[in-house]
């Protein structure tokens, strides 16, 4: 077979399974060759359809796919050059690993010694030829993990899908399998898609993330643009670890703007270059949470260059590394720092105690 380039684009997918709902729909994507892509989003946005789409397990509705440049719409799996690797892993229960990782060459037709090389290959590659004449029920849940990439590795795919592939595994696994995957798509060399909801794997994980919301893309792009310069409210509250906070623009003077809202009296805000705001305009922006600073009330003021809330603090959490310190402003909505450990227990805070938050003006992020 020619075709080798796995980059991959969307252009225009709208897929309805009904003809009357679009499960995704207006979707524009391009995944580079060789990336590790991860699609994340809360269930049912539409995840699982893009990538039955791209393995080729269904057809879009409207909209061209293109892998290596060629539109791969209405061909099979086997033809487009993709493989998938489920959550379940669908391993054979009564088959070594050996000949669970050469399954795939023996529905191809290779010889028994052309599937025993390659599989042996394979198996070198991932680390499992220790474990070559085990049953799947004799391996752990990532050695099991490991079969099931290698099974689907072994027909020299150009793009893996993965579908949720940690998510039935325990936390400590989970975290590490993660650096496996990884370590293996790198080995590879083959493009990644990659399904989750999980905030952390994704941003952990890829080069590329696609934040989805009901059947659209909200953002794309590598995971510290997503965390660092969410677009919008969804995304900021999405990825976490962000303040949302609204108003509207107040003052607008030279190089300086404020805004004000039902959570604090006012705030300065950037005025960044591309970004005209007028006075009035509804606004929401985005402040992270680790670039707060919290202060006590009346004992000290806000630096040059700063804005700050105030408020009374509502919860203090140990989170080891650092502390999550969560307060109410003026409204209802709550506004959290994560305050280094080391800092925070130089001047404990604790429930009640009145704070001004503190932030730089230029580390607030202007949303959609
Ligand atoms: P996710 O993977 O993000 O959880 P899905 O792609 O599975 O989302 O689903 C997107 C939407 O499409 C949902 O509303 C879901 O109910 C619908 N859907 C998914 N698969 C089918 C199907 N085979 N037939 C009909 N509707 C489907």
């Amino acid at each position: 077979m020619t075709r080798t380039r796995g980059d991959i684009e969307l252009a225009g997918i709208a897929k309805s399974y009904d003809g009357q709902a679009y499960a995704v729909d207006g979707i524009n994507l391009k995944i580079p060759d060789g990336a590790y892509c991860c699609l994340l989003g809360p269930s049912g946005c539409g995840k699982s359809t893009i990538l039955r789409m791209v393995a080729g397990h269904e057809d879009p509705t409207v909209g061209e796919i293109l892998i290596g440049g060629e539109n791969v719409v209405g061909l099979a799996p086997l033809e487009r050059r993709t493989a998938m690797m489920f959550q379940s892993y669908a391993l054979f229960p009564h088959l070594s690993v050996r000949d669970n990782i050469a399954f795939a060459l023996r529905v191809r037709g290779l010889s028994k010694t052309d599937r025993y090389l390659k599989a042996d290959a394979m198996m070198e590659k991932v680390r499992l030829t220790e474990f070559a004449s085990r049953l799947p029920a004799q391996l752990s849940g990532g050695q099991q993990q490991r079969v099931a990439l290698a099974r689907a590795a072994i027909t020299e795919p150009r793009v893996l899908l993965l579908d949720e592939p940690l998510s039935a595994l325990d936390e400590h696994l989970r975290i590490r399998m993660r650096t496996e995957l990884r370590r293996m798509q790198q080995d590879l060399g083959i493009t990644f898609i990659h399904v989750t909801h999980t905030q952390l794997e994704a941003i952990a994980l890829a080069d590329m993330v696609v934040v989805m919301d009901k059947g659209q893309i909200r953002q794309a792009g590598p995971a510290r643009e997503i965390y660092a310069a969410p677009k919008d409210r969804y995304v900021a509250e999405f990825i976490g670890g962000q303040n949302v906070l609204s108003g509207r623009v107040n003052y607008i003077n030279g190089s300086t703007a404020t805004m004000a809202g039902s959570m604090f009296s006012e705030i300065a805000i950037p005025l960044s270059p591309g970004r005209t705001l007028e006075m009035g305009q509804p606004l929401d922006v985005a402040v992270r949470r680790d670039d707060v600073e919290l202060m006590r009330l009346g004992h000290s003021s806000v630096p040059a260059g700063s804005t700050s809330v105030e408020g009374t603090i509502l919860g203090v959490e140990y989170q080891g590394n650092f502390v999550k310190v969560m307060m109410a402003a003026a409204g209802e909505e709550e506004f959290v720092a994560y305050v280094p450990e080391r800092r925070f227990f130089e001047d404990t805070m604790t429930v009640g105690d009145r704070v001004i938050a503190v932030w730089q003006i230029d580390r607030t992020q202007l949303l959609a």
